[in-house]
C-alpha cells in the first residue's frame, strides 16, 4: 500500500519508527521489538537506514517482516551520501524485490570522515539526486523526504532550506516527515512558510518521546532542537528517576500529539526507537483518536 493513501485521507494516522540492529547478534532481539510494535497496528512503520546506531544491513529484512507477517504498511529509509551509482542501483533493486513500495529518500549525515572529503566526485550530493534516481528506476515507489521546522544545520537560512525542499517535492517527493521538535509552534510557523512557498504535499510531524535524561543531550546534538522551558523543568524534576522520567516524557509527547491533532495536523510519526513499551503507552493514550 502506498503511504499517500493514508496520508492524504484526512484521517488521523499514527506511525512508529524503528531502527535495524547495531550488530548481527542483536538481530533477533530487534526483530522481536519491532514485531511487538507492529502488533499495536500503527498506520505504518518506518525502518531507518543506518541511523540511530543501527546498520543498514537489515533495513529491508525488518520492513518486509513487518509488512508480510503483520500487515502493517512499511517505509524503508535509504541514504545516498558518498554512495556509488552501482550501490544505489543494487539497493533499489533489492527494495523492489522485497515488495516494499514506500521509500524515504535521504542524503544521510555527513560523518566526521566524510566532512573533509572532496564532494565533487560524489554521484549523489543531496537527497534530490536520490529522488530523481528512484523516479527513473521504473518502479512505482511512493517517495518521502525529510524536512526541518528548525532549519537543517547546514543551511544558511530558512528561505534557502525551503527552496531546496521545494526542489525535492518537484522531483517527485510525495510527503515530508519532519525532524523532531518539542514546541508545536515551530511546526505551525514552518507549515505556514512552506505552504506559502507552494509545497502542498502531506507533512508528517515527527515526535520523539524523551524517556530518559541522557536522551535530551543526544536529541539536542542530533537535531539542534529547541527545548521549551516546560520540557526542561520536567527533566530537572524527574531526570534522575528513570520511571518517573519515562512517564513524564510519554505524557509530554502525548500532549504534543493531541495538540497537533486538534490543529488538524493529522499525520504524526513517533520516533519510538525500538521501545515497544513506549509505543504501547502512546498508542493507548491516543487509540480512540486514530482514524477520526
Ligand atoms: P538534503 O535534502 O540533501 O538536505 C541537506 C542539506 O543540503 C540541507 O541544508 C539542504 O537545504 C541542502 N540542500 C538540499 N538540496 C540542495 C541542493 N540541490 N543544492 C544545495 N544545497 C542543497 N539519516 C540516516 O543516516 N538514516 C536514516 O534512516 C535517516 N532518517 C531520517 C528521517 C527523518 C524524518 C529525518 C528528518 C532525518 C533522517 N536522517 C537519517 C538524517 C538525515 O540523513 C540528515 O538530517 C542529513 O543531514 C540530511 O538529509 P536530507 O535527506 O534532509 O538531505
Amino acid at each position: 500500500m502506498k503511504l499517500t493513501e493514508i496520508l492524504n485521507s484526512g484521517k488521523i494516522s499514527l506511525s512508529f519508527e524503528v531502527f535495524p540492529p547495531k550488530t548481527d547478534t542483536a538481530f533477533e532481539s530487534v526483530k522481536l521489538a519491532t514485531e511487538e510494535i507492529a502488533k499495536l497496528r500503527p498506520s505504518f512503520m518506518s525502518v531507518t537506514y543506518g541511523a540511530g546506531g543501527g546498520t543498514s544491513k537489515y533495513t529491508l529484512d525488518i520492513a518486509k517482516d513487518i509488512k508480510e507477517n503483520y500487515g502493517v504498511p512499511t517505509l524503508a529509509h535509504l541514504t545516498c551520501v558518498s554512495s556509488t551509482r552501482e550501490t544505489v542501483h543494487e539497493k533499489i533493486e533489492a527494495i523492489k524485490a522485497a515488495g516494499v513500495s514506500n521509500v524515504m529518500a535521504l542524503r544521510g549525515d555527513l560523518t566526521p570522515e566524510l566532512e573533509g572529503k572532496d564532494r565533487c566526485g560524489w554521484a549523489y550530493r543531496h537527497a534530490v539526486d536520490l529522488i530523481r534516481e528512484l523516479k527513473e528506476s521504473g518502479a512505482d515507489f511512493c517517495i518521502g523526504g525529510a524536512c526541518y521546522p528548525e532549519i537543517h544545520p547546514e543551511s544558511a537560512n530558512q528561505k534557502e532550506d525551503i527552496k531546496y525542499l521545494k526542489e525535492k517535492v518537484d522531483a517527485g517527493c510525495e510527503f515530508l516527515t519532519t525532524q523532531m521538535f518539542f514546541d508545536n509552534n515551530l511546526l505551525y510557523n514552518f507549515l505556514y512558510k512552506i505552504r506559502e512557498a507552494g509545497i502542498t504535499v502531506p507533512i508528517v510531524a515527527g515526535i520523539m518521546p524523551i524517556t530518559n535524561a541522557n536522551q535530551v543531550e543526544r536529541a539536542i546534538k542530533l537535531s539542534g532542537s529547541f527545548m521549551p522551558h516546560r520540557f526542561k523543568s520536567l527533566v530537572d524534576k524527574f531526570g534522575s528517576d528513570p520511571d518517573a522520567m519515562k512517564q513524564a516524557g510519554i505524557a509530554y509527547a502525548t500532549d504534543q500529539i493531541i495538540d497537533l491533532f486538534a490543529n488538524n495536523i493529522t499525520n504524526v510519526h513517533v520516533y519510538s526507537m525500538n521501545k515497544p513499551d513506549v509505543a504501547e503507552k502512546i498508542m493507548a493514550n491516543l487509540s480512540d483518536m486514530i482514524g477520526k
